[in-house]
Parts: structure tokens; sequence; C-alpha cells
């Protein structure tokens, strides 16, 4: 097992020294990325030596790309595979699934006719067989969906270099083993193995013990203290809303220099322009800039010229600025420590200072991580109500009056304006209140509401897992084009919404975004699905298992407990698309949940 840790230290290699592809390389360049995250740094060299690994690294840590550069690098130099794809990798979700195909079409943009294909249950086959035939170098699939195509004689692993387990503990909660082994199995032995997982419960050492070759096993360490005067806080935001929320906060924040840290070189000078657009006095560092125009910004944020900085965590590596009194991780950083260096920017001279941290639905268990590795709290933070900004907006307001008054002196400019008092016969207020809208561009102070999250409310529910903020649960929003189902399974199970959602989605043939609010109860689960839904689905689904229990899926009474006549979905005409059918008596999908062998651990 190699231990890894960190990025600030000056021994992080470039990604020059990786072994990568210099096509591949230059596609990396281009995304911005600085340096190598440390679980990048750790297996991409064993990656690109040919050797199997075992990564532990969740969402957040760069994972997608240590394990696609690799791929993409052996694909430069070997050229297109004769027979089915050069590389396989499984996801547990359709969403990870385009995720992850997206992520292989941005780090291949400079290899000739490079192909990727999502495959996933819920989308028909027309188009999954076509791509197929075409000859994509790189297939990214739900392991269900893959085992029917190989079933069919559409996905041939003949020619497979790579096969890549994406969030494997997920897949296995999922139910997924068995088909995990069978493409195991058919994959051939000279292919190279990368498996990725967040937790490293006992199946899966029982699953790498079988079919891995002398794995390098690898993880980041995270072993980290932050300083007691540091208050830290998170908020729960999608990212297209983050720019609203950050400047919401700086209303109301109390602050001096603000250091902002983002992902990319490319992100430093867009959020730096936002907010100047903004009004803010901010600027850019990262790796780009010469290190001798890096420090004039320095300096001028030291003094006070500006007073935000954003900035790549290279870029701001040793900087000692003490009137940063807040820290912002705009973007949640790869690693524990790297979250340490950032905050530690600040409460700096025995000062004490604030650390903010954004993190979206799907960067959940990271901040876990970063709680556990650092054993403190981060407190979640109340986003400002339209009330606070209006009054907040309105002091500020007053006191640039008042300081105005207390500065200047205005007697020649009161005589025009008595002037146009008397002329025009309008109220001195009246008056004051045209030249104030004039100075702010506006003729309110009122704040409009936060925009709502596109899906569900960012809530934080940490054994919500990959779904988490998606699928909300809580009171039930009535949707009119939705019915209730019951599933017989709950919390006594230690059902997940994932657990549902991949249930649902992978058996009964339809996509994730037509299942509706889940609410799961103690021995039940309610979930709205489309009120048009094809009887085909329900008949297929009334085989699924979760957790080796039935789900028995039937109309929601609406009354808990009362015995219900079950429907005969079997016997409902016209299905003739399903192309699962009782393949194995129903498909087993487990719920996973708190504690266990499947409980993350202090690390990412
Ligand atoms: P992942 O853990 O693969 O979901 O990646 C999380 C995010 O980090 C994605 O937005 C990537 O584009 C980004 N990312 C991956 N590697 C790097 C890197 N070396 N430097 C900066 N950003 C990265």
């Amino acid at each position: 097992m190699t231990d890894v840790s960190t990025t600030d230290e000056p021994t992080t290699p470039k990604f020059s020294e990786l072994n990568l592809h210099p096509l591949v390389l230059k596609a990396v360049e281009a995304q911005g990325y600085e340096t190598p995250t440390p679980i990048q740094a750790a297996t991409i060299p064993a990656l690109t030596d040919g050797r199997d690994v075992i990564g532990l690294a969740q969402t957040g840590t760069g994972k997608t790309a240590a394990f696609a550069l690799p791929a993409l690098s052996h694909l430069a130099e070997a050229g297109r595979a004769n027979d089915g794809p050069f590389a396989l990798v499984l996801t547990p979700t359709r969403e990870l699934a385009i995720q992850v195909a997206e992520a292989f079409t941005s780090y291949a943009t400079n290899l000739d006719d490079f192909s990727v294909l999502p495959i996933y249950g819920g989308q028909s086959y027309g188009p999954q067989l076509a791509g197929l035939k075409r000859g994509a170098q790189v297939v990214v699939g739900t392991p269900g969906r893959v085992i029917d195509h190989l079933k069919k004689g559409s996905l041939k692993l003949g020619s497979l270099q790579h096969l890549i387990l994406d969030e494997a503990d997920e897949m296995l909660k999922m139910g997924f083993a068995e088909d995990i082994e069978e493409i195991f199995s058919q994959s051939g032995d000279s292919r190279q193995v990368a498996l990725f997982s967040a937790t490293m419960p006992t199946s899966i050492h029982r699953l790498t013990g079988k079919y891995l070759n002398n794995p390098e096993e690898v993880r980041v360490a995270s072993k980290s203290q932050t300083g007691a005067n540091i208050r830290q806080r998170y908020f729960m935001v999608q990212h297209s809303h983050k720019l609203d929320a950050l400047t919401r906060i700086l209303e109301v924040e109390e602050y001096e220099g603000i250091i902002m840290f983002v992902r990319t070189k490319q992100a430093t000078e867009e959020l730096a322009e936002k907010l100047r657009a903004r009004g803010f006095k901010a600027s850019a560092i990262n790796g780009d800039i010469p290190q001798q125009a890096r420090e004039r910004t320095i300096d001028m944020l030291r003094e006070g010229k500006i007073d935000i900085l954003v900035a790549t965590d290279v870029a701001a590596r040793g900087l000692d600025v003490e009137r940063i009194s807040l820290v912002v991780n705009y973007d949640i950083p790869h690693d524990t420590e790297s979250y340490v260096h950032r905050i530690g920017r600040t409460g700096r001279a025995g000062r004490s200072g604030e650390a903010i941290l954004f993190v979206t639905p799907r960067e959940q268990r990271l901040l876990g991580s970063i709680e556990r590795a650092t054993k403190q709290k981060v407190e979640p933070l109340t986003m400002p109500s339209v009330e606070q900004l209006t009054n907040t907006r309105v002091e500020k307001f007053t006191k640039r009056i008042d300081d105005v008054l207390a500065t200047t002196d205005l007697t020649e400019l009161s005589a025009v304006i008595e002037g146009y008092e008397l002329s025009r016969d309008v109220p001195a207020a009246t008056v004051a209140a045209a030249l104030a809208s004039l100075v702010l561009e506006s003729n309110s102070l009122k704040a409009e509401p936060m925009p709502e999250p596109a899906r569900g409310k960012p809530v934080r529910d940490r054994d919500g897992g990959r779904d988490g903020g998606r699928k909300e649960r809580g009171p039930r929003q009535r949707d009119e084009n939705m019915t209730t189902y019951r599933l017989a399974v709950g919390r006594n199970e230690r059902l997940q919404p994932g657990a549902v959602v991949g249930a649902i989605a992978n058996e009964g043939g339809i996509t994730s975004k037509q299942i509706g609010h889940i609410d799961i109860r103690s021995n039940h689960t309610l979930v709205d699905l489309p009120k048009d839904l094809d009887p085909s689905v329900l008949r297929k689904l009334s085989h699924t298992e979760i957790q080796g229990r039935p789900i028995d899926i039937r109309p929601d009474s609406g009354r808990p407990g009362r015995p219900f006549k079950k429907r005969n979905f079997d016997k409902q005409p016209g299905d003739d698309r399903n192309f699962r059918g009782d393949r194995r008596g129903g498909k087993k999908f487990g719920g996973g949940g708190r504690g266990g062998s499947d409980r993350p651990r202090d690390r990412y």
C-alpha cells in the first residue's frame, strides 16, 4: 500500500514527469491543471508502467483523470484496437457514465479519430448498437447494460487492454457483483485493471484478490491539523449558483483581505473578472503568471489596493499576508492537506480567521473527509436572508452618506440643490433619491431571493451518498404528473436513495430523471414515478429485489400499513421491449447504509 500525502511540497511531480503521451499531456495543459492531484501523482506512473492499481479515492480527488490519462496514453501509442474497445470503464450510474465519457473526450482532443461511447440502462439499444458497430475505442457503461451487450454479441472484449472500475464500492452496493465478475472473466488475462473506490469493504478485497495481478494500492493519507483560531463553515450549492452565493455572502461578511481558491488557471482569471464586474477589487494569480507579476499582485493585496486574490494552490504556496481574514474555497480541494494549507493562509500572526467552503451535492463525502481528518467540525453557513441583505445595503449606503457629510465641504452643491428644490417645487428627499439612484445605478436597494437550485434543495445528508441533495427527503411536494408508489423496503433494510434510483432506473429501463421524490420510511419507501408509465416498466420492476427482498412495488394508497390488492403487472398487454426480461429472476440491489464495512474512511 502506498500512502501519498500532499500537494504543497516542492516534490510534487509535474504532469510532464508522469510518462504521459505528449498528445495527452497537451490536452491536460489545455485544461489548465497546474499539478497532478495526490491520487494522480501516485497512480498515473504505476498505470503508465502497466501495473494493476487499486485507488482509494472519491469524487473530487481527480480520480477520473487518474485512470483516463494513462489509458489514453497507451491508446495513443498502440493505435485503434481491432476487435472491440481498447478500454472499458464500469460505473454504477448513467450520470457517472456520461460524466466519465465527457472527461475522456476532453483529454483525448488531440488523438485522431477518437470516440468514446457511454452505454447504460434506460436508453434504447439502437444508438448504443450503432455506436458499438462503428467501433468506439473507449466504452463507459453500467455493468447490467454491458452484460446485455456481451450476451447479444454487440460488445466484444477480445482487444481490451484497460478494464477500469469507477466507484467500485457503489457498484457492489447496487448488486452488480455477479455482472462485474462475469466481465472480468470475459476480458482475458492481458488487460490491465484500475479499480477506484471510496471505501474498501471486504467484498472489494475479495474481488481484487481474485482478478487483479499484484496491484499497487494507493490511498491519500490525511493526517492534518487546522488552527483552532479559524472558524470553518461550508455552504452546499450547485456549481452554477456559486457566484450568486458568494456575492451574497460577501455583502454581509466583515472582511479585510480575501483569498479564493479555484481548481484551474483559467478559473482564476474568470472568477476575478466576474468579481470585478460586480464591483469587487479582485485579481488573479496562477502558475502561468510570472513570479514577479504574482508578487506585485500579492503586494497590492497586502497594501489594500485590492481585496480579493483568486488563486490556484500552486500560486498561493507560502503566501503570508496578515491582512487575509477570509479564505474562500470556491472549488473544494482535491485532498485534505490542501484544505489545511489553504485555510492556513488566514489566522496569521495570532489573529483569528474565517474559512468558507463551497460543496456541491456530489462532493459531500469530501466534506466528511475534511472533518474527520482535521478532527474539526465545519459548520453549515446560513445564507443571508433577503431582509438581512437589504438591511446591510441600506446600512452601507447610509454610511457612505455619513462619510461624505463628515469629510466634504458641500456648501456649493447644497446651493445648487436648494435652487433646484425651489424652482421645480420638488421635496429635498425626492431630489436626494434621484441622486442616490444615479450613484447606485439602480432605484432600489432591495435584494432578490436566491435562485432555486435546479433539482431539489441543497441538503446536507451524509447518508444520501451519491444522490445527496438530489432526491430530497422530508415533506412531499405533490406533482400532478406523478403517481406515488410504495416499495416494501425501507430504512430497516438500510436503504439509500442511490439504491432505489439504481434499481428502478436499471431494472425498469427508465431514466433516473423520470424518478421523482423518494421518501424512505422505516419499513417502506414512497417513490414518485410518471403517471403515464408504461405498464411494462412496472412488470419488470415487480421482479426486482433490494437487499434480497422483493420490492413489491404497488401504487400507494396514502394509508400506511393498509393491505393492498396486488396488481397483476404480468398480465399487461403490449410490451415487446423487455430486453432484460427475467434474466436472473429479478435483479438484486444492495441498500448500503451507515456503518459496517462500507462506511467511508478517513481519507480521500
Ligand atoms: P473527479 O474526482 O475526477 O470527479 O475530478 C474532480 C474535478 O477536478 C474535475 O472538475 C476535474 O476537472 C478536476 N481536476 C482533475 N484533475 C485536476 C488537476 N490536476 N488540477 C486541477 N483540477 C483537476
